[in-house]
């Protein structure tokens, strides 16, 4: 169990840690207590990302996880098959329960040649993102082989596999190597590093198969590394890819800011030992050749064990001399935890990080921030030269003295010399018996409140459905349930709802929380008007786009239309994970049959979903609008359910499913 994205980046580590200690007490006490009770390891406030703390601890090749979080998929660099899923889905596999995936395509990326001078496994996914989109690896398990693949680290594996949740990707993965060897022996699980050996060949592909890749794989990808180039990908968007060399031209037709304001390295991705050893050796130049850092610069690792050994080594001293700023070990900017002096004002700006996504206000909060993602090495390359254009492999600084200098290579170690090193790495191990540890929630809390069960279905059509929004363009789970200061309500389901859908842009006004409420003809908030349908006892739907739900694996996406009464989401497509929390939650989960549809549906429209007495895997709904010139039409929608999750819809949710099975 982990809490690593409550802590607010504002001033530095240890007192933006206590700060949030204080301010979560009741929250985290309760995961402690929890965890306690029911057997569970719990890695406390600050001990680190849950990724990198799996990387460090827990991941195996050869070996299966799932785990409530998109970026779950990192341990793919340790050779697992690792995936996101939604809270549902892990709740069901703990109480014993199978775990349903539809059988995913399998894409290759073979990578040729070996990574030189600037270029990173950053590059490579950044590189991957711009070929595939953020829908490019929907239904798919994407194997990286080849040489690249074996002569890079095994944390620069975990980097691709990690970001490979922006490209929709089920998950990515590497085969066995001897790079993973050396990370299981440096982070003291030898005893895994020799049983993975003694069964090496059945942890990677047969060599036939990556002799012809295309013969097994549904699509394949080439990436010679000794070509690869850095990229900046954005903004607004992971898939935004441009070669560095290229950035001069594509910021001058697009208007970017090219002045960098901030750089931010870190997260869980890109904090590996190797990453910071990397950046480092570019912050030592500073000094070295009469620089000055134009920029602001940020560093959040990624774990206790990464920190205390980078601060060992001297490298926290050497980030210091350029006015860096330490965050916590904690998810921080990357999810919006980051109370950013200034960002009120909502002025056009441009930042720089190695994190993995980049959606509007997903940093700061501020609509107007251009934040571009790169490799650590460039971010802090960039954040020297304070400028989005610079191209360190052929472009120079005017240093102190008004001399041209260029930046060397960065280079680094891939793991510490002298070992990983960590005082107390902010593990708590259950307690021997958990019997008698109490759990309380107080029923007036603002932070805590217990889930009741939702209403199952009442056996009919669902007729009525007053149109809440028509979300225009990317929906993505971050603007269906915001983080960033909302995530302090993750434990209060109808306090969290207030931010239902409050990023969603409206087809009709293209305004953020602004619709029509159809009892009243005014526009209100998203979570207002939907309370006032709730209130009178009416269901809505929620119409959406292209990829609807992307990002997160947040399940709150999810609970929280089902919360209000919202009864479906009808969308032109859906991302893999919303979608099925969706269908956990008891909802239904529709697409447009035909996607020109979508432009049928009308802002005071009220909609009947009709076929439901014979819900059935595989039979296509139909779909009634009720237009307000008195005029109706009817389409089809199409939907994923199996037999199981019909069963769920009927019940009103999986929970109930799994609760009426346990009474039996
Ligand atoms: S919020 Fe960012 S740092 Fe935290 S787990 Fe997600 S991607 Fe990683």
């Amino acid at each position: 169990m982990h809490c690593d994205h409550l802590i607010v980046a504002k001033d530095e580590s240890k007192t933006d840690l206590q700060k949030a200690i204080t301010e979560n007490d009741e929250v985290y006490n309760f995961l402690s207590s929890i965890s306690n009770k029911y057997g569970i390891g719990f890695w406390k406030p600050g001990a680190g990302i849950i990724h990198q703390v799996v990387l460090e601890n827990y991941a195996f090749p050869g070996g299966m996880m799932i785990g409530t979080d998109s970026h779950t998929v990192n341990a793919g660099g340790l050779g697992m098959i690792a995936i996101g899923v939604g809270g549902a889905d892990a709740c069901d596999v703990m109480a014993g329960l199978s775990w349903e995936l539809l059988m995913p395509k399998l894409i290759g990326v073979k990578l040729t040649g070996k990574l030189n001078g600037w270029t990173s496994p950053k590059d490579v996914i950044l590189k991957v993102a711009g070929i595939l989109t953020v829908k490019g690896g929907t239904n798919a398990i994407v194997e990286y082989f080849g040489e690249g693949a074996t002569s890079m680290s095994c944390t620069g594996k975990g980097t691709i596999c990690n970001m490979g949740a922006e490209i929709g990707a089920t998950t990515s993965t590497f085969g066995y190597d001897e790079s993973m060897a050396r990370y299981l022996r440096s982070t003291g699980r030898s005893e895994v590093a020799d049983a993975a050996d003694q069964v090496k060949s059945y942890l990677t592909g047969d060599p036939e198969v990556y002799a012809n890749p295309e013969k097994y794989f549904d699509k394949v990808i080439e990436i010679n590394l000794s070509e690869l180039e850095p990229h900046l990908n954005g903004p607004f968007t992971p898939d935004l890819a441009t070669p560095i060399s290229q950035m001069k031209e594509a910021a001058a037709k697009n208007n970017w800011p090219t002045k960098v304001e901030v750089g931010l390295i870190g997260s869980c991705t890109n904090s590996s030992y190797e990453d910071i050893s990397r950046a480092v050796s570019l912050a030592k130049q500073v000094a070295e050749k009469g620089l000055k850092t134009k920029a602001e610069f940020t560093i959040t690792p990624g774990s206790e064990l990464v920190r205390y050994t980078i601060e060992r080594d001297g490298f926290l001293d050497t980030f210091a001399q350029i006015g860096a700023t330490v965050f916590a070990n904690a998810c921080g900017p990357c999810i919006g935890m980051w109370d950013r002096m200034g960002a009120e004002k909502q002025e056009k700006n441009t930042i720089v990080h190695s994190f993995n996504r980049n959606f509007a206000k997903r940093a700061d909060g501020n609509p107007n921030t251009l934040a571009f993602v790169a490799s650590p090495e460039l971010v802090t390359a960039l954040a020297i030269a304070g400028d989005l254009t610079f191209n360190p492999i052929t472009d120079t600084l005017t240093n102190e003295k008004g001399e041209q200098v260029k930046l060397d290579p960065p280079s680094g170690d891939e793991l510490p010399k002298k070992g990983f090193s960590v005082e107390d790495a902010g593990y708590q191990a259950p307690a021997e018996d958990g019997s008698k540890v109490q759990i309380n929630v107080k029923s007036d809390s603002k932070r805590l409140q217990l889930l009741y069960p939702f209403a199952a279905w009442e056996g009919i059509d669902l007729k009525g459905l007053k149109l809440l929004i028509k979300a225009k363009g990317k929906c993505t789970t971050d603007h269906i349930s915001m983080a960033g200061p909302w995530l302090k309500f993750r434990g209060h389901l109808d306090n969290i709802s207030n931010n239902m859908l409050i990023g969603a842009v409206n087809f009709f006004n293209d305004k953020t929380d602004s619709v029509k409420n159809q009892l009243t003809g005014e526009y209100g908030t998203v979570p207002s008007t939907q309370r006032a349908y709730k209130a009178a006892n009416i269901g809505s739907i929620v119409i959406g786009d292209e990829n609807y739900g992307e990002g997160s694996s947040r399940e709150h996406a999810a609970m929280e239309p089902r919360h209000l009464g919202v009864r479906v989401v009808m969308v032109k497509s859906f991302a893999r994970i919303h979608e099925t929390n969706l269908k956990k939650q008891g909802m239904l989960a529709l697409t447009f049959a035909n996607k020109e549809d979508y432009n049928k549906i009308q802002e005071d429209d009220n909609i009947d979903i009709l076929g439901l007495t014979s819900f059935t895997s595989g039979k296509s709904l139909d779909v009634v609008l009720h237009h307000k010139d008195g005029s109706s039409e009817t389409i089809q929608a199409n939907h994923s359910y199996n037999e199981q999750q019909i069963e769920w819809f009927k019940a009103g949710g999986a929970l109930n499913v799994i609760r009426a099975g346990m009474s039996k």
